[in-house]
């Protein structure tokens, strides 16, 4: 492809947002359209906050991945002054001494990523808040911490204005033209989309627009407890974003006064990402509160300060689908992110430009070691980690992996 081909780009998720802009930046004409606008409150990249931390089992793609992702994101911050990350740390409470958080420990030390092995009473003297007699130890992230999520993906849909673009509001159809190159593609208001390239990034919805995507789309909800007033324990500065392996909860410290986010990871219910009521569940709130008395013992009779309902967008295996679309060869299938893909958001959009533009030395540079990404059958029960990173505990479906 030329740099004066034209690429439009469905979706602007975190996904999106940020293959638009690393197109932009190639001096590629890029359209930016979404059904509901950059960052809305429906998409899977909604809402305030996420963790992005390096952690991740065994696994040595994901790390290398989200520490250039995080220079990417602090390299925005940087040229916006923007606030769009909280250097809160990650820490991760295990009770095994072997297993995910070992493992993971072991591969941050070889790839040299900052790490730290703490005792329970290190972890009380540090976080007076947090409960600890169950723990073996905790694997602290220091330089891990939380991604400001919608406000993230309208700075990033800003920059790609900023470089030319345009960014603008439409439902895209599913492509009608059966050709192997694509030319175009109908909007709901009647206009059409015409581009050399096109990128399909709809996150949940991509199956309605790509048939063969394969994705399970369940109801997430996120809660925002009320620090106890003047209490500053629970704090960006004094508590750590936490991940808490055998409850399958994670969560962060209170960041611009919302209150301790506390969230499940286990895989709600299948939802339509266009129709289900974001309300929260009382029963949802209620178990949360019984996991507070066992972690945040302060927080346990909070009220509840805020309450969020979002979606996963869950492959079988948890990897994330980055391919070329199975009919046209001038066009790409990106997402799957399966509740772990905000914090990579920088270097999907990164490596979707390579290939969307050829630049096979990027996309090497890039590529997982693996077929991973690939559009094909996956294998169910992967066991990779979802939003925080915490499996699904006993009994968990295993629809997202928990
Ligand atoms: C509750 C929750 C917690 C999470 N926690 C974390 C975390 O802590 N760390 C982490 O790294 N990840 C986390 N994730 C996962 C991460 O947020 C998602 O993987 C990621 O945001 C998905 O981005 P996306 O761009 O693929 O999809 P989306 O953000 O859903 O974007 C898709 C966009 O496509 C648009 N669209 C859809 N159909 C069309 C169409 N036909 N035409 C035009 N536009 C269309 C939509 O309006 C939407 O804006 C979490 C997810 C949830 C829901």
């Amino acid at each position: 492809m030329d740099r004066t081909s034209r690429v439009a780009v469905l979706g602007a998720g975190v996904m999106g947002a940020w293959t638009a802009l690393h197109l932009a930046r190639r001096g590629h004409a890029v359209t930016l359209v979404d059904a509901y606008g950059p960052g809305n409150s429906l998409a899977s990249s909604g809402g305030e906050t996420r963790v992005t931390r390096s952690a991740h089992g065994r696994d040595e793609h994901y790390p290398r991945w989200q520490r250039r992702a995080l220079a990417e994101w602090q390299l925005l911050e940087q040229h916006t002054g923007i606030h769009l990350f909280e250097p809160t740390g990650v820490i991760w409470f295990a009770r095994s001494k072997t297993g995910f958080e070992a493992d993971a420990a072991d591969v941050l030390e070889r790839l040299s990523i900052p790490v730290e092995r703490l005792s329970p009473d290190d972890v009380a003297a540090r976080h007076p808040g947090v409960a600890t007699d169950d723990l073996a130890w905790a694997l602290h992230e220091p330089e891990a911490g939380a991604l400001m999520a919608r406000r993230g993906v309208a700075t990033v849909a800003g920059e790609v204005r900023r470089m030319g673009g345009e960014v603008r509001i439409g439902l895209a159809k599913a492509p009608a033209d059966t050709s192997a190159s694509l030319t175009g593609l109908r909007l709901a208001d009647g206009s059409s989309l015409e581009a050399d390239a096109f990128v399909f990034a709809c996150g949940p919805w991509l199956p309605k627009l790509v048939p063969s995507v394969e994705l399970s789309v369940t109801r997430q909800e996120v809660l925002f407890f009320a620090v106890p007033p003047g209490d500053r324990r629970f704090d960006a500065g004094a508590m750590p974003t936490w991940i808490d392996y055998g409850e399958a909860y994670y969560g962060m410290p209170s960041i611009e006064g919302r209150g301790l986010k506390c969230a499940p990871d286990t895989p709600g219910p299948l939802v339509d990402p266009d129709q289900q009521e974001r309300v929260v569940s009382t029963s949802v709130v209620e178990t949360a509160r019984r996991f507070l008395t066992r972690r945040f013992p302060a927080l346990a009779a909070q009220p509840l300060a805020e309450g969020r309902v979002c979606q996963y967008e869950t492959t079988a295996d948890e990897h994330f689908i980055i391919d070329r679309h199975p009919a046209h060869e001038n066009a790409w299938v990106v997402g799957g992110g399966s509740g772990h893909g905000f914090k990579h958001g920088p270097v999907v959009g990164e490596y979707v430009a390579a290939l969307v533009v050829g630049d096979d030395e990027a996309r090497a540079n890039l590529a997982p070691p693996d077929d991973r990404l690939g559009l094909r059958p996956r294998n169910p029960g992967h066991g990779l980690r979802t939003s925080a990173g915490t499996p699904a505990p006993p009994g968990g479906a295993p629809t997202s992996g928990g």
